[in-house]
């Protein structure tokens, strides 16, 4: 423990990670200051709902705040909202806040996430400008889109990633015409096998979605009136009319405050296990940073809830004096249609998939191996065993591929010590 009466913790961001961090912080002892600065008008809330239920209008913007404010001050954390920070100067340890406000720190933490990567074509800057274009990563964009969800409308979705379909599945459901392009030659393909790939084509087919892979967008056409986008072309020189385009491409972190403050970045700004950085008093969690990762033996830049939360957490711990390596198995979740997907694990290098069930029941999973270790799993609709495959992969367990195909033999009984 530290002693931290009189010290100030500053956070940059109000997302995910920084909510986390901030009672964390308490939590763990802090004494001192909690001031947590973030640029969106609202403390910090649940996104994955964005392309789910908040998009499909079944969630509400007050359901998705992560705490009630009550929480905030009671922890005794100050909350400045709509507030860039727009620099960072290490020798005085200051911020310098976007209304010219100086805030000094004694730590001061990043999590900053990042945002949409942008559509690389040569007319976007006119697209942005637009109202019928849209990326998705705040509650401000979706109520943007909302306004133009209407049944019937031509959407038109850029990139085959989770958020793509999420969005899809969302939209097809409330009646609009969806059509997604998909540069690669397969949907989710940085993220899954071909099989999985093909089972969510099938299921967005089956539902009405117009999947389109191999199509890569070269450009926009704008309307007579120049106001909105009317047509997607795509390399080869196919088209797509559009009432309303959405773009999920990836995303870029926000690291340049970190960079122009002299700290180390590389695709993300680079921590220790503690999350520190190459200043000593100056610390990043979630999106943003390149970590490393014991288990997997490899530096990662993860962009998931678990990432941010679990990370923060130890962000606290250590800035609090009782060091906390991070070490954890990534995992994410999608949800599309009934399809309730767990992905735990990674699995680069995998050298054989091994499918538990049918996939035509909509309930199965698959098992990423290399030399017979697990290395990762997909799940759809089978929480339990996506519990038990965490446990596969921490314990590098080998498992002999013809018992874990046989979805007759419970997961459990391979487990060693079972
Ligand atoms: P963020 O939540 O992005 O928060 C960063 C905040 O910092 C932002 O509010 C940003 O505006 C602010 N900021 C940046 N720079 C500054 C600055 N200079 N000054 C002040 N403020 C600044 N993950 C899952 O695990 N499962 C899912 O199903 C899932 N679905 C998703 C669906 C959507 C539509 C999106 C967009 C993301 C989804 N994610 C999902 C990813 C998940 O939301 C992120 O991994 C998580 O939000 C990361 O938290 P973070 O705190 O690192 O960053």
């Amino acid at each position: 423990m530290i002693e931290s009466t009189s010290l100030a913790a500053v956070i940059v961001g109000a997302g995910h990670a920084a909510g986390e961090l901030a009672t964390s912080l308490r939590d763990n002892g802090w004494q001192g200051s909690i001031l947590l600065i973030g640029e969106e008008p609202f403390l910090p809330y649940h996104r994955p709902p964005l392309s789910k239920t908040y998009l499909s209008g079944t969630a509400t913007a007050q359901s998705l705040l992560i705490k009630p404010p009550a929480t905030y001050e009671k922890a005794k954390v100050d909350i400045i909202s709509s507030m860039r920070v727009d620099k960072i100067d290490k020798l005085s340890r200051t911020v310098l806040l976007a209304d010219g406000r100086v805030v000094n720190y004694d730590r001061l933490i990043l999590a900053t996430g990042g945002r949409p990567r942008r559509l690389p074509i040569s007319h976007i800057e006119q697209a942005e400008r637009s109202g019928n274009f849209h990326y998705l990563r705040t509650l401000h964009d979706v109520d943007r889109i909302r306004q133009q969800f209407e049944p019937g409308m031509r959407l038109v979705i850029i990139g085959g990633g989770y958020i793509g379909l999420e969005v899809a599945a969302v939209a097809v459901r409330h009646g609009l015409k969806v059509t997604v392009l998909e540069a690669l030659p397969r949907v989710l393909a940085r993220v899954t096998a071909p099989e999985l790939s093909a089972f969510y084509e099938s299921r967005h087919r089956d539902a009405g979605v117009d999947i389109r892979t191999g199509m890569a967008v070269e450009d926009v056409q704008m309307d007579p009136s120049g106001d909105a986008v009317s047509v997607v072309t795509c390399v080869g020189g196919s088209t797509v009319a559009a009432d309303l385009i959405i773009v999920g491409i990836g995303l870029e972190p926000n690291v340049e405050l970190a960079a122009e403050a002299g700290l180390s970045v590389d695709n993300g700004v680079v921590v220790d296990e503690f999350g520190q950085t190459s200043d000593p008093n100056i610390y990043a969690a979630g999106d943003c940073t390149n970590h490393p990762n014991p288990l997997f033996g490899r530096r990662l830049r993860l962009e998931s809830v678990p990432n941010a939360l679990e990370q923060a957490r130890c962000v606290a711990a250590s800035i609090c004096g009782n060091p906390k390596a991070y070490s954890s198995i990534p995992w994410f979740w999608s949800d599309q249609y009934e399809l309730k997907l767990k992905m735990v694990g990674l699995s680069q290098g995998y050298d054989q998939l091994i499918v538990r069930g049918n996939p035509d029941s909509n309930a199965f999973a698959a098992f990423y191996l290399k030399e017979g270790q697990v290395l990762a799993a997909d799940t759809v609709n089978r929480p339990a065993e996506f519990m038990l495959a965490k446990r596969f992969i921490s314990q590098r367990t080998k498992v002999d591929p013809a018992r874990l195909a046989d979805d007759s033999i419970p997961l459990q009984d391979l487990l060693p010590n079972s």
